[in-house]
């Protein structure tokens, strides 16, 4: 899972995303609205964990742009206790759900596990993908109930790549996700290219992988029904 951290205070965006990365979660910092609105054009994301009181913006803005740029990542507001109005527009703006600060970081995440069952119903899923099953909670796929051996950032990949099942990746979309910053010259679109490469090979050894597809000049697909 991708997330957004759009939080202003800084000390409080770093605490949320080491908690996150210890759980498995993907994360990328904001800590202004205009740096939200920049990521959020450019980049996936599954969550968006967006603080209401940002300096430079009215956060609830960054959910229309976001859904006017077709984005379908979760919004997760977090408000000021007692700003019930901002709460009841947020919700009207096809946010999540919503956390009062002060909140428990445990909280924190079981409201992301409950809104990823409701809105992906697959964070706690397996997943078939071809002969294989991707299990999305221990992070391991399996052929035939035997762990396939790959690298840590191949199953990022992987993962991220059947997430968006049928959705095609751009070779940039890959990389950001994955390294966390932005391609900047061939050597590194290269980069995504071996990567996918081994992922290949080592589920080849296997079983085929024709769901896993190469789209010419633009990047990679997972072909499922
Ligand atoms: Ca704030």
């Amino acid at each position: 899972m991708n997330v957004l951290i759009v939080e202003d205070e800084r000390s409080l965006a770093n605490e949320i995303a080491s908690f996150l990365k210890a759980e498995g979660f993907l994360c990328e910092l904001a800590f202004t609205g205009l740096e939200a609105s920049e990521k959020i054009a450019i980049n996936l994301y599954d969550f968006v964990l967006l603080d209401l009181g940002l300096p430079d913006y009215n956060g609830l803005d960054l959910i229309t742009e976001a859904r006017n740029q077709g984005s379908d990542a979760a919004f997760i507001i977090i408000t000021a206790r007692g700003a019930v109005d901002d709460k009841v527009k947020g919700l009207d703006l096809g946010a999540d759900d919503y956390l009062a600060k002060p909140f428990a970081l445990v909280e924190l995440f079981s409201r992301i596990q409950a809104v990823a069952r409701r809105k992906f119903n697959i964070l706690n899923q397996n997943l078939n993908v071809g002969d294989f099953v991707v299990e999305l909670q221990s992070r391991k796929i399996t052929w035939k109930g035997k762990e396939v051996i790959i690298t840590r950032k191949e199953y990022d990949l992987l993962q991220y790549l059947i997430i968006n099942r049928n959705k095609v990746l751009t070779r940039n979309q890959l990389y950001e996700h994955i390294w966390g910053n932005i391609l900047d010259d061939q050597y590194d679109s290269n980069f995504i290219d071996v990567h996918i490469k081994n992922v290949r090979k080592k589920l080849n050894e296997h079983s085929p992988t024709p769901w896993l597809e190469t789209v010419r000049g633009i990047g990679y697909r997972v072909s499922l029904e």
